[in-house]
């Protein structure tokens, strides 16, 4: 996994790989198009051989997609609608 933005406090984001953001990459769990001011995960994907080695998600999409909704820390006001 790595991840992109800037960092959130998480374990993530000390021990993994900081990657460029990954801008105008669709987020595979909203499928909208990933902003240069967005945090997000990247994942290494093993599709099929026309598949994407790797899959970008807004780190909130994320959090639904698993079954949390991570709470925000009250001096971190929503940057877009994928973070609220
Ligand atoms: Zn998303």
């Amino acid at each position: 996994m790595k991840w992109f933005g800037t960092d959130w406090g998480a374990p993530v984001c000390r021990d993994e790989q900081h990657v460029p953001t990954p801008v105008g990459i669709g987020c595979y769990v909203c499928g909208k198009p990933i902003g240069a001011h967005d945090r997000g995960l990247v994942f290494p994907f093993h599709g099929e051989p026309t598949d994407p080695p790797e899959l970008s998600t807004h780190l909130r999409c994320f959090g639904r997609s698993v079954g949390l909704d991570l709470p925000r820390p009250e001096h971190v006001p929503p940057r877009n609608e994928h973070e609220r």
